[in-house]
């Protein structure tokens, strides 16, 4: 527990003097609750147990990882979330993965090839050099000096490419899961960047590793937080917890939700921060076939377009072994992913066998949809900056009444939308807790 006088010592102290004070008076079983056992959530775990903090996660799922998982329930690993170490430079989880002696590589050799469709039939190369003008134009744009006035992809690519405007859904759909208007280039131009890493062992199983021997209980959804009084009072179905502070790593369309109430209500700073921010749709759904490769390596992908512009990207054999993932995002995700598993899974069968032919319906053994828009613990797959609303990270990072703080991915600023931005955005959020408990 940190003393007064290192309190008095840290660069925060003058703001939270005034609940110093009051530190005495709190009757709590624990210093940290955490809300979500995601990157965030463990990372923020290990950095509480590092600082000597008392901490437990309160998690609504039956597993740790939130939207890092590795599902092997198809009988081959399918990584249903987050996959690559993005910025690993500078990114925690390349320290953890070598801490933990798991392999971590580079993504160089992940290349297949590709090949694009529409409809399920093959594009002439005019077409497609038409299309990467755009697409080029666009990227240009983006790793250019920060645009002085925010807008849209969507915007931004009309203003490059009036012949190409759905250059930026192309790029957004399937990187962001979010149609193109619906997102802040700048927000997207201050992210971090820098060298890929993956882990052929699946990311999921590194955060499973991470979280052993931490407090978790699991399938324990919170569902009110109320920091009325000195402490907080975590409500859940075992009941209520008094910890000194919290942590909240719910996703921004949970917290949208209402699934956990607040008492008294957020300030109007956090509340107009979660408005500034939304949720993109990114979805990947795996089929698994026996007895064909249909002449395609491993990391090949195939990209296909409906006239109604759904786009879907289908990657062949990840690490070699029987199953083309799909990925594809937006409202299109999002219809899809409401329709329920199995018709999910037959629809992009559909949309597969358009392109392979029949016959890849007789090698087709099952289908997994990771569908995190339609995932009440998710309800969506990472968070977006609104046009004009790229500050609205760094408020949501603010802390409210020097007891609650945001740390998942949403408010991890430069790091946003990565497993490696919450875990910092929950290791910042015990750097200050520290300083107040
Ligand atoms: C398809 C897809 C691909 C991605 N690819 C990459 C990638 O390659 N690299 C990368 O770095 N990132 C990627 N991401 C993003 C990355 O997965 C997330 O940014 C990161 O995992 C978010 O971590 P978090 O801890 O902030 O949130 P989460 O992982 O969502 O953790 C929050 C936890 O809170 C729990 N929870 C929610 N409500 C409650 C409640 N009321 N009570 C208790 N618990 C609750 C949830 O169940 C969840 O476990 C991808 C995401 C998706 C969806």
């Amino acid at each position: 527990m940190i003393s007064r006088r290192s309190l008095l010592a840290g660069s925060l102290a003058a703001p939270f003097l005034a609940h110093a004070s009051a530190r005495a008076q709190v009757n709590a079983d624990i210093d940290v609750a955490i809300i979500g056992a995601g990157a965030a959530g463990l990372h923020a775990a290990q950095q509480a147990r590092a600082q000597g903090l008392t901490a437990r996660i309160f998690e609504a799922r039956n597993r740790v990882g939130g939207r890092v998982f590795t599902d092997t329930s198809l009988g081959s690993d399918f990584e249903a979330g987050a996959f690559y170490i993005h910025w690993s430079e500078t990114n925690p989880w390349t320290e953890i993965a070598k801490n933990l002696g798991t392999e971590a590589i580079t993504d160089s050799g992940l290349w297949g090839g590709f090949d694009v469709f529409s409809n399920g039939r093959r594009l002439t190369g005019e077409e497609r050099s038409r299309r990467r003008g755009g697409f080029w134009r666009l990227a240009n744009v983006l790793d250019g000096e920060p645009t002085d006035v925010d807008m849209s992809f969507g915007e931004a690519a009309r203003r490059v490419s009036p012949d190409q405007p759905e250059a930026a859904s192309g790029m957004t759909l399937l990187s962001l899961g979010e149609d193109a208007d619906r997102v802040s280039i700048r927000d997207y131009q201050r992210l971090d960047a820098g060298d890929d890493l993956v882990l052929p062992r699946g990311y999921g199983r590194l955060l499973e590793r991470y979280a052993e021997g931490l407090d978790i209980a699991l399938a324990t959804p919170v569902s009110a937080v109320d920091f009325s009084g000195a402490g907080v009072q975590i409500e859940t179905p075992r009941g209520t917890v008094r910890a000194r502070a919290v942590i909240i790593t719910a996703s921004v369309n949970v917290l949208k939700s209402g699934a956990i109430r607040f008492t008294p209500e957020l300030p109007a700073e956090t509340r107009s921060a979660i408005d500034g921010l939304g949720m993109g749709a990114l979805t990947k759904l795996a089929l698994k076939f026996e007895g064909t490769k249909f002449g395609q390596s491993s990391w090949t992908q195939f990209f296909d377009s409906s006239s109604r512009g759904d786009l879907v990207n289908f990657e062949f054999w990840p690490w070699g072994n029987d199953l083309v993932v799909a990925h594809f995002g937006g409202d299109y995700a999002r219809s899809v992913a409401a329709q329920g598993e199995a018709a999910a899974v037959e629809h992009m069968l559909g949309r597969f066998v358009a392109i392979l032919g029949e016959d890849a319906r007789k090698a087709f053994r099952g289908g997994r949809l990771a569908g995190w828009s339609a995932d009440p613990y998710a309800l969506g797959g990472y968070s977006i900056a609104k046009p004009g609303q790229s500050q609205a990270r760094d408020a949501l990072a603010m802390p409210v009444a020097n007891r609650l703080w945001f740390a998942g991915e949403a408010s991890a600023g430069a790091g946003s939308m990565t497993a490696g931005g919450a875990a910092l955005a929950g290791a910042r959020a015990i750097a200050m807790i520290r300083k107040v408990i």
